[in-house]
Order: structure tokens, then C-alpha cells, then sequence
């Protein structure tokens, strides 16, 4: 190791060295014989110094050899010097050169040896002049003023004085050099250190990371389970809140009622909103590709929206640029989510002015699109450094009323996270009191070659034939629910209230469809289906709570459908119209909504209030007045005994609560003028 680090020290000094023999060959070889026109020696003995170092260089380069030999073929080169120019003084300094030159290895002994040698080479060749001895030609003389001990002492009291003075500083620079070893070695040691404690660092780190990741996974299960403890009875509170509106005549009970609705909604749209986040967070948001209708979906939002806007006095303006493809191949309800909570926040955040929607396209190619919605407000806007911060979960701009503006600060987190799962991008310009734009811009979306979609089943007519159905599920209230939402149909219903107790109903009577909860004591759901399935081949279809679950695949793999929970009496009733026998016909003006029996015109011509209200109601989608009409008409329907007005009357509420404004319409017209 030393060894090796010696040969990289000296590597430069080395071969310095070396060129510096060749050059003395060359020029002590010219000037010598041009000068003194002895060039015998300087040539032949300087081709046989530079061999020697040569050959020292390529076998002991780096070693202390090596550097014994260059010390001592520079001085003999000094004593050719002396010899050809028969002693000149000058010739003498070279001694001193060749011993400063030394100092490149700042090793002490080298200088040692070459001044030993030239000092014993005088005592000598002093001595031997005196014998009148030739050497190529050339008398021996070390000095051409005369000879004599006395001038040879001097001559090495002068070199014993530079060796002295090389000695101090050889020995000064050697201290530094090892004081910089030193250091250098600490430095290295400290990034050796640096090093193992970044990958210590490093593998902390990794391992926070992974109990991070684990947390969070856990947290979204939590979530997700937590979601159906609540859900399930969030349904039951709901659907039954609902049809309790239209039983209840005295106002204040409505109002508290009224409360209880109002504050289950919240609850809910809390719950889905940490659900969605939790789901998108675990990657289990699986976005769809359907084709959809962009300028249909804006009238459905101005529906939604324009009656808030108009009781704040703010004008809503929906433009759909020309060049913007009919139909396109996404999810429409996440679009439609992305669009409500910048919508919901342009309004809340807004007292003045106008809000103004803008849907752009930038076509791609012929197949493909960007579809940019810019949702512009001129309320509060938001203050530049806070504009990053509200797209993070729970956040909301700083010194906000909560009270004023209440809102969890998740609703923009969730819409970033839903734009960038489709491949999109969430832009905010603002300033505070000067309103505020969002860009949603996204990508490459396929163009759709149908020209206008289908219109959705809400404008159909649903009519079963007899059937029987079982309804398994553990909590009474749910299967209740469902009893109500299809009691005007020919449909025979029986229950069980658990996985096993379905599966004994089946193997002893006959069953068309199931309508199977997941969680379910005994035996879930999930059993349930499998075991049925083994022996009769009836179509099942899901219905729970849960959000997330870890069998997902599988359940989609062994259940015909999958619904969520609360559920909306109408997808419930056209999912299992794909799996029994039924009847879907165009749903005309005056139709009833899926029952045959009940599909007739409706009067109220001896309520001339209620048909004004009526008449209000279906001027301009207000959904606050088709609200009060509803609870007008269900009071009055309850007073009278009217059951077709009071069936009427739930199902406006029903379809207020889900914003469903198409389907208010359709219920509205079954009204005659
Ligand atoms: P929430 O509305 O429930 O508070 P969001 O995530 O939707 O949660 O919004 C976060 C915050 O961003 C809001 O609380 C508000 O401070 C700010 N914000 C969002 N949209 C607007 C807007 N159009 N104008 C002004 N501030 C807004």
C-alpha cells in the first residue's frame, strides 16, 4: 500500500527526472564539445548516464533506487562537466543545481548520497591530478586555478553548507507534506464517514418511507371499512328521511326534518369527498371511458347551478366553443365532479359579479383532442402564496371564516388528484379580491365518432314482468328501502337476512334475481353468491357500502353487477332490468317513471295554489322551487289520501336530492294543465 502510494508520489518527480537526464545528455554533450571541443566524454559517458537512468526508470521507478541513482547520475554529470572544461569554476555550480534539483523528491538521504559523492569525487580526483593522469584526452583537474586540499575543503565546506540549508528545508517541506497527508487522510476518513452515515441516512429513510406507505395503505382500508360502517346506515337515514318528508304535515317537525336531511347530505358528501381522496390515493379510482355528451353534461351543471347563482344575483354564463367535439370517450362522472367543486367554490367564494364557464378544445389529430374548461369567478380570489397550498388536502386560505365559508379543504385536492389520474392539469390564476380562473386542460382525449348520445335510461320507461326477488341483507331498514323502491312493480320480493339464510331460500324455492349486501354475518355475500352459483345459475348483483375492498376483482369475477350504496331507486331498477324479463319503452311526457299501473295524467285543478307553484316550478329548473313544490304537493297529497300525488311528490324530492334535473322535468310534465 505504501509502496504503491510512493510510486503514484513520485510518478511526476520520476519522469521529470528522467527528461532532465536527457536533456543534460544533449546539452552538456553540445556545450562541452562546442565550447571546449571535448565531446567524447559528455557524449559517450551521457548516453551511458541517460541508459542507466533509463533502465532505472522502467524497473525501479517510484522507489528510493531509483531516486540513489538519478541523484548520482546528475552529479556525475556535474564531474563531466569539470572534467571536459578541465575544472572550470562554472562548471562547479552545476553541483549545486543538480543538489537543488533534488530537493523534487524532498527526501534527504538522496541529497546525502549526491553530496557525499561529489565531495569524496574531489578529495580524488585532487589527489589524482597531481599523477598528471588523461582521462579521454582530458587531464584530471578539478579546478583550473590550481589544486590543493585547501581549495577542495573549501569547495566541500560549500556544499556541506547547501546540504545543511536543503536539509532544513527538505525537512520543513517534508513536515508539511505529512501535515497534508494528514489532513487529506482525515478528509478522506470524514467522507468514508459522510458516506456510510448517508447510507445510513438513506436506509432510514427508506424504511420511514415504507412504514409511511404502509400507514397510508392502512389508513385507506381504515377509511374504506370505516366508509361502509357509515354509508350503510347513512342510506338507511337517506332513503327514509325522504319518504318521512312527504308522511309529515306539521312544519316544525318538517323543519327538523329538514335539518336531519340537510346535515345527512353534508355528512355524506364529507364522507364520499375522504373516501374519493383515500381511493385515489390507494390507486383504486379506476377512470372510465364512455362516450359523453360535453354540451348535454353543461346543461345538466347550468341546471344545477343557475338558481344559487341567480338568488346571489351572480350571472352564470356556460359557453361550449363551436370548434369542441360533440362526443368524446371520458368519464363523465368525474368530469362532472372536477366541474361541480370549482363551480360550488366559484359561487361560494363570490358575492358579486358573474362566473363564467368556457370549454375550449385543441384538436391533436383527427382522432384526438385537449379539452381546456376554464371556470372564472370575480369573487374573493386567493392570495398568490397561498395558491399552491389549496390543492393540499385539508387546507383552505389562511384567516378564512369557517364560519362564513365552512367547507373540509379537500374538495380542490380531490379535483387535482381526478385531473391528473386522467392525464390532465390543474392551473390557477388569481388575485386576491380581483377573482380567480381555474384551468383544467385534459389531454389527448379520443374523439367519439357518434354525433349526440343516446338519451339515458331516465328517459325511458321500465315495466316488469312478474318476477321474484330476493333481497339478502343484515340491516332491516335497507331491505325495507328497496321493498319501497320497487312496491309499484309486479315483482314479488322475499328477504333474508344473511348469507345463509339466501342461500336456504334458493335451494327451496324459485328465484329470479338477487339482490345481495356483501357484509353480512353467517355467511357474506361473497360466500353466499359462490355457493349458489355452484348449483343454480341465477343472476346476482352486488349491492354495498364499501369502497375499497381487497376482493374487488374476485367479486367482480363470481357477481353479474355491482352497486353502490346509498342507491338511487332508478339504476337500480335498469340494472336488474338486464337480468329479468322486462319492457324499456321511450318514456312520453305524461308517463310514469317505472310503473305501468300508475301511468296516468295527473290533475290538480282543485288546488289552484299548488298548480301556480307547479306552473313556477317548471318555468326554469329552479330546484328550490320544485323542492317547495314537492313538499306542498306531498302535504296536500297526505291531507287528501291521494297516493298517486304522494308517490309523485317523493319521487320529485328524490330526484332534487341527486340534482337529477332531467328526471324533475319528466316528473313535472306528468302534470295536466
Ligand atoms: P373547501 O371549499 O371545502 O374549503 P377546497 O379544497 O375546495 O375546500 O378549497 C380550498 C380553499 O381554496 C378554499 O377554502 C378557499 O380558501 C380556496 N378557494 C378555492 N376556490 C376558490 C375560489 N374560486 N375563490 C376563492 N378562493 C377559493
Amino acid at each position: 500500500m505504501n509502496n504503491y502510494k510512493n510510486k503514484t508520489r513520485f510518478a511526476h518527480a520520476d519522469l521529470f527526472m528522467l527528461r532532465l537526464v536527457l536533456f543534460h545528455w544533449v546539452i552538456v554533450s553540445t556545450i562541452t564539445a562546442y565550447l571546449f571541443h571535448a565531446y567524447l566524454l559528455g557524449f559517450i559517458g551521457g548516453a551511458l548516464l541517460f541508459s542507466i537512468t533509463a533502465f532505472a526508470y522502467h524497473n525501479f521507478k517510484g522507489t528510493q533506487i531509483y531516486r540513489y541513482i538519478v541523484g548520482l547520475v546528475l552529479i556525475t554529470f556535474s564531474i563531466i562537466m569539470i572534467q571536459q572544461s578541465l575544472g572550470r569554476i562554472e562548471m562547479h555550480f552545476h553541483i549545486f543545481g543538480v543538489l537543488s534539483f533534488l530537493v523534487i523528491y524532498k527526501d534527504f538521504k538522496v541529497i546525502s548520497l549526491a553530496s557525499t559523492f561529489i565531495i569524496v569525487h574531489h578529495l580524488i580526483f585532487n589527489y589524482l591530478q597531481e599523477f598528471n593522469i588523461h582521462l579521454f584526452n582530458t587531464p584530471i583537474i578539478i579546478f583550473n586555478y590550481g589544486c590543493g586540499l585547501d581549495i577542495t575543503l573549501l569547495h566541500a565546506a560549500f556544499v556541506i553548507f547547501e546540504w545543511f540549508v536543503l536539509h532544513i528545508i527538505v525537512k520543513g517541506m517534508y513536515k508539511t507534506d505529512t501535515e497534508l497527508l494528514r489532513t487529506k487522510e482525515a478528509l478522506e476518513s470524514v467522507n468514508t464517514n459522510l458516506e456510510s452515515l448517508v447510507n445510513v441516512r438513506t436506509l432510514e429513510l427508506n424504511i420511514a418511507k415504507e412504514e409511511a406507505d404502509r400507514a397510508n395503505n392502512m389508513k385507506s382500508e381504515f377509511l374504506a371499512n370505516m366508509s361502509h360502517e357509515i354509508r350503510t346506515p347513512m342510506n338507511s337515514i337517506i332513503g327514509f328521511t325522504d319518504l318521512l318528508s312527504n308522511e309529515i304535515i306539521n312544519p316544525i317537525q318538517k323543519n327538523y326534518l329538514k335539518a336531519v336531511a340537510d346535515s345527512s347530505k353534508t355528512l355524506l358528501t364529507i364522507i364520499n369527498d375522504i373516501l374519493d381522496l383515500s381511493k385515489v390515493e390507494a390507486g383504486k379510482l379506476k377512470i372510465e371511458h364512455n362516450p359523453i355528451d360535453i354540451r348535454t353534461l353543461m346543461d345538466g351543471i347550468y341546471n344545477v347551478f343557475i338558481y344559487k347563482a341567480s338568488s346571489k344575483k351572480i350571472a352564470l354564463h356556460i359557453e361550449v366553443a363551436h370548434l369542441v367535439p360533440n362526443t368524446f370517450y371520458s368519464d363523465e362522472v368525474r368530469i362532472r365532479q372536477i366541474l361541480f367543486n370549482l363551480l360550488s367554490n366559484a359561487l361560494k367564494f363570490t358575492d358579486e359579479g358573474s362566473i363564467n364557464i368556457k370549454i375550449t378544445s385543441s384538436k391533436q389529430d383527427h382522432k384526438h383532442a385537449n379539452l381546456i374548461m376554464e371556470v372564472r369567478d370575480t369573487g374573493l380570489g386567493i392570495d398568490e402564496d397561498q395558491q399552491a397550498l389549496i390543492f393540499e388536502s385539508f387546507t383552505q386560505h389562511s384567516n378564512q371564516s369557517n364560519k362564513k365559508y365552512g367547507g373540509t379543504g379537500l374538495g380542490l385536492a380531490i379535483t387535482k388528484k381526478l385531473v391528473e389520474l386522467m392525464d390532465g392539469t390543474i392551473n390557477l390564476q388569481s388575485k386576491r379580491h380581483k377573482g380567480s380562473t381555474f384551468i383544467v386542460t385534459l389531454k389527448n382525449i379520443q374523439i367519439s365518432d357518434e354525433r349526440t348520445l343516446q338519451h339515458n335510461h331516465t328517459n325511458s320507461l321500465v315495466i316488469f314482468e312478474p318476477a321474484t326477488i330476493l333481497v339478502a341483507d343484515d340491516i332491516q331498514l335497507n331491505r325495507v328501502l328497496i321493498k319501497e323502491y320497487l312496491k309499484d312493480t309486479p315483482l314479488t320480493i322475499v328477504e333474508a337476512k344473511d348469507g345463509q339464510e339466501a342461500v336456504d331460500i334458493v335451494k327451496s324455492q324459485h328465484i329470479d334475481l338477487i339482490l345481495m349486501d356483501i357484509k353480512m354475518p353467517r355467511k357474506n355475500g361473497y360466500e353466499a353468491t359462490k355457493e349458489i352459483k355452484q348449483y343454480k345459475q341465477i343472476p346476482v348483483i352486488a349491492i354495498t357500502a364499501s369502497v375499497i375492498s381487497q376482493k374487488e376483482n374476485l367479486i367482480n369475477q363470481i357477481f353479474d353487477e355491482f352497486l353502490h350504496k346509498p342507491l338511487k331507486s332508478e339504476i337500480l331498477v335498469y340494472t336488474m332490468c338486464k337480468h329479468i324479463k322486462c319492457d324499456i319503452q321511450p318514456l312520453s311526457p305524461i308517463s310514469n317513471y317505472h310503473s305501468p299501473h300508475t301511468d296516468v295524467q295527473l290533475s290538480l285543478d282543485d288546488n289552484p295554489t299548488l298548480k301556480e307553484l307547479l306552473s313556477k316550478a317548471q318555468e326554469g329548473g329552479d330546484i328550490a322551487l320544485i323542492q317547495k313544490f314537492a313538499n306542498e304537493l306531498g302535504t296536500y297529497a297526505t291531507q287528501n289520501d291521494l297516493t298517486d300525488l304522494k308517490e309523485i311528490s317523493i319521487k320529485i324530492s328524490s330526484a332534487v336530492a341527486s340534482f337529477d334535473i332531467e328526471e324533475c322535468t319528466l316528473l313535472l310534465n306528468k302534470f295536466n294543465f
